[in-house]
């Protein structure tokens, strides 16, 4: 009997150890999700704005939106609809960050890194023809910088100087680095941004595309105070643009590893996750450094899928857009990433283009989205900064292509008497 009962409490003794021993590993790991977008190049029609809503709001819900922080690492406005073109962008910035006054129904994008199609306006390059009726593209970046920061996020250009002053960035309200609380850890991210040297905003800033350099010198800025950091670019994996004896782009920089576990990327359109990047025919793919993430994830550039039909749509693998979506699983006793994981999230259908049956809360919140949409373009409908060639904004301009190569609408043929 005596003997009986040592043993069973000998056996219980253990089960409550090993259980409690359990406990305090899972309760040592923090989960830290970056959502990341980049590449949506303006594409803002009901195909598009809805839909990416809805997914963001059931990924809010899922991983607790205090557990989360959207990120957008560029081109955000080049291209796309007539509600872009006619807003100047103006559009597209409400939609990331906000388009109510009532934050639990706002994506709430915290942190964007303008690329270089975020720089386009009145200018000399072949690229910046359609948008001969902005501001300059220096003006408009400004604008909608200025956007942007005052719904509470941070714009990220470390790499763009004042054109007078070197050691001053270029752009008013933006800034290198920015540390943000996310589930409890402060997260410091860093944003480097490419623009072409041809490009007229190369000419009106003082662009440094020693990347490397620069990196270093921000994350010198942040290392004290920041728990994790996590490079934000708009670079492009390998950037044939830039010089062969620079660092010519996101692949080199993730691989001299600067004691951050994960770089976000954009630009070259090309999905990659993790060590599994997508055998692409592409010439310019490497194996990526162990354990190091790297990730571009883009949709929108074709108004269908992702960028790159060849690497996809082939395959079927991630059918239609997807979302980047960063795990850190952040041990809190070694106050480290201990690992992380990158997966595509992809997103619903649009409910009424689609034969798919999607959950019934998608519908709600493209629904939902729908009519967000259809207020702020009433309340924007004759703003100033609207381009006036176009006329007033309206609910039509969310179906609308980028209005056809500038050229001024047909007249309305008269009605017969
Ligand atoms: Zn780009």
């Amino acid at each position: 009997m005596k003997k009986n009962t040592l043993l069973l409490t000998l056996v219980l003794l253990l089960v409550a150890l090993t259980q409690n021993s359990l406990a305090q590993s899972s309760s040592a790991y923090k989960k830290v999700y970056v959502i990341q977008v980049n590449d949506t190049h303006g594409r803002s029609t009901l195909h598009h704005f809805p839909r990416v809503y809805s997914r963001i709001m059931s990924l809010y819900r899922q991983l607790g939106r205090e557990n989360c922080v959207v990120v957008h690492t560029g081109d955000l406005l080049s291209r796309g609809s007539g509600i872009t073109a006619k807003t100047r962008g103006a559009a597209n910035v409400a939609f990331w960050t906000g388009l109510t006054d009532d934050p639990a129904k706002n994506i709430d994008c915290k942190v964007w890194v303008p690329g270089n199609g975020d720089f386009y306006g009145k200018g000399d390059t072949p690229e910046e023809k359609p948008y001969k009726f902005f501001p300059s593209g220096k003006e408009n970046a400004q604008f909608l910088i200025d956007a942007f920061t005052k719904k509470g996020g941070s714009v990220l250009l470390a790499n763009l100087f004042d054109k007078k002053d070197p050691k001053k960035l270029a752009f008013k309200n933006a800034k290198s680095d920015v540390l943000l609380d996310i589930a409890g850890v402060k997260v410091g991210f860093v944003g480097l941004t490419y623009v072409h040297p041809n490009q007229t905003v190369a000419k009106e800033v003082n662009v440094s595309y020693d990347y490397d350099q620069v990196l270093r010198d921000t994350i010198d800025l942040i290392k004290e105070k920041a728990e994790i950091i996590i490079p934000v670019s708009h670079i492009g994996y390998v950037n044939p643009e830039l010089k062969e004896n620079t660092c010519q782009g996101e692949y080199q920089l993730a691989s001299r590893n600067q004691g951050f576990p994960a770089l976000l990327g954009a630009h070259d359109h090309k999905p990659r996750e993790g060590t599994r990047i997508r055998r692409t025919t592409a010439a310019n793919d490497h194996e990526l450094p162990a354990n190091l993430l790297y990730s571009t994830v883009t949709y929108g550039n074709t108004g269908f899928g992702l960028g790159d039909k060849e690497s996809l749509d082939g395959s079927g693998n991630i059918p239609g857009q997807v979302i980047g979506l960063l795990t850190l699983y952040f041990d809190t006793r070694k106050n480290k990433v201990a690992t992380t994981r990158y997966q595509f999230v992809s997103v619903p259908s649009y409910y009424g283009t689609s034969g798919r049956k999607v959950a019934a809360s998608y519908v709600a919140d493209q629904k939902a989205c729908e009519v967000q949409l259809q207020k702020w373009i009433k309340a924007n409908a004759k703003k100033d900064y609207l381009i006036k060639k176009w006329g007033p904004l309206t609910y039509n301009d969310l179906s609308n292509e980028w209005p056809k190569r500038i050229i001024p609408p047909a007249p309305v043929p008269t009605e017969a008497p």
